[in-house]
């Protein structure tokens, strides 16, 4: 692997046959995270295609030129010509080698393949998911010294990366942006020494053998296990929705409000987050309809006093969406009035969808005892029904799922568990 700068790009990368170039930033959290992906898979695929990084802020021009707006961002060229998709931000392990693998035969990308070695890891507790129950958790076992992994199918933050605006996290007199909250949680936990695994695969989780196995071919071993993947949004299981899903249907207002300057919107829900989303939303969108199935919002009173006194929003109460179809620019959204069962059609320039959200427990639910929603039982130090598991955060069983109870349940296993490996 070399570097280059930018009076080398002609010469390097150009005139260089097969490149990997790497735009890469200082202070920039999934830089590090891609960089020992690109590293090692330099190792394999050396021989065959060139793996170079440039400092993009030395670069400024050359990575306006190619297109470049975030760090990282890896470009694949051959011969000259770019090829293949641009990679940026959380990149996976697995998404560079399709990228790699398109620019050789099949009969090469299986001989490198075939000089793949597997590797195992050992640690004291494993943490499954970086949001802020498992930073939580990292940080207090990592500063009882115990040999802690925090592994993750994103970077680190969960949740709250996406949420536009914290006001009701302790310690701050101002609201804070979700992604310097996110990031400050995970820096601080990083900082103590806790490994980090992040924007991995996760491809296999064995709780009877504490081990998980990420990107395929590194087994990550554990003698105890935190579980704190969290939740995902509920989708609408209507027709449509699979097919729009991030072309004009969005389940994250802080992801995707910016597009919606001066436009219409339809947002659906009517719980804490679809009332305060709202709010968010409006501050781009010209207008908002909120459909929401009953005749009134969920949402707590001043989230709910507040969007009724936006102008820009307007309500559907005891209304369902039936369908999405795209016409031209805008996303027909069908709904069926509940009271009538009469349908009609909104016209927008996109969804957004805030119905309740899904623990993540697919790689292991056959394992836990569940409730009957499907989230994680544990007891009051938070182990579940199979030894040596705790699980801590929205994906267990409760009744307030927040930053601060996520964070709470974090401190509470690591706690526990340091007195029981003491
Ligand atoms: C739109 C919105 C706004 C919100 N606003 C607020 C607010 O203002 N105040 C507040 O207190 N709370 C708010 N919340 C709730 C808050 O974000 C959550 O309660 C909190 O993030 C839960 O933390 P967690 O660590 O349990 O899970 P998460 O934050 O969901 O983190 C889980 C992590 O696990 C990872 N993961 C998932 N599956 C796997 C796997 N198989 N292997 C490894 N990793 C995996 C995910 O990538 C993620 O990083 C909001 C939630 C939403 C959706």
């Amino acid at each position: 692997m070399k570097e280059i700068n930018a009076s080398e790009f002609e010469s390097e990368v150009i005139k260089g046959g097969k490149v990997v170039l790497d735009f890469y930033s200082t202070e920039c959290p999934p830089c590090e995270a891609v960089a020992p992906k690109f590293e090692g898979l330099s190792k394999l695929y050396g021989e065959d295609i060139k793996f170079l990084k440039i400092f993009r802020q030395q670069s400024r021009e050359l990575a306006e030129q190619l297109g470049v707006k975030s760090s990282p961002s890896l470009l694949f060229f051959d011969n000259g010509k770019q090829v293949g998709n641009m990679l940026s931000g959380g990149i996976k392990r697995s998404e560079i080698i399709k990228e790699l693998d398109n620019m050789l035969s099949e009969s090469r990308q299986q001989e490198i393949k075939s000089h793949l070695k597997s590797s195992i890891s050992e640690y004291d507790v494993m943490i499954l998911g970086a949001g802020p129950g498992g930073l939580t958790a990292g940080l207090y076992l990592c500063q009882s010294k115990i040999n802690t992994v925090l592994i993750d199918i994103a970077l680190p933050g969960g949740q709250v990366s996406t949420t536009h605006e914290v006001s009701n996290y302790p310690g701050f007199i101002e609201p804070q942006p979700g992604y310097m909250l996110s990031h400050n949680m995970s820096e601080q936990t990083k900082q103590c020494g806790s490994v980090y695994k992040v924007a991995v695969d996760v491809n296999k989780i064995d709780l009877d053998k504490k081990e998980v196995i990420i990107d395929e071919f590194e087994t990550v071993k554990a003698k105890k296990i935190i579980i704190a993947t969290g939740t995902s949004p509920n989708l609408m299981g209507v027709p449509g929705e699979k097919e729009l899903k991030g072309k004009g249907i969005s389940y994250c207002a802080t992801c995707d409000a910016k597009y919606y300057n001066d436009k219409d919107v339809v947002i659906v829900g009517g719980g804490n987050s679809a009332v305060e989303e709202a709010d968010f939303i409006s501050k781009f969108a010209k207008k908002i309809t909120m459909v929401h199935q009953f005749d009134a919002f969920t949402a707590n009173k001043q989230a709910q006093e507040k969007l009724f006194a936006n102008p820009k929003i307007s309500t559907l109460f005891e209304h369902e969406p039936r369908g999405f179809v795209r016409e031209g620019d805008k996303i027909i959204t069908e709904v069926e009035n509940l009271k009538t069962k009469t349908t009609s059609k909104l016209i927008s320039d996109g969804v957004f969808v805030f119905i309740g959200m899904k623990p993540n427990i697919e790689l292991f639910k056959d394992k836990l005892k569940l409730d009957q929603w499907g989230y994680i039982k544990t007891d009051e130090d938070m182990r579940t029904s199979m030894k040596d598991i705790y699980a801590v955060g929205d994906v267990i069983s409760k009744k307030y799922r927040q930053i601060t109870t996520a964070v709470a349940d974090g401190t509470i296993a690591a706690v526990a568990i340091a007195k029981e490996m003491d």
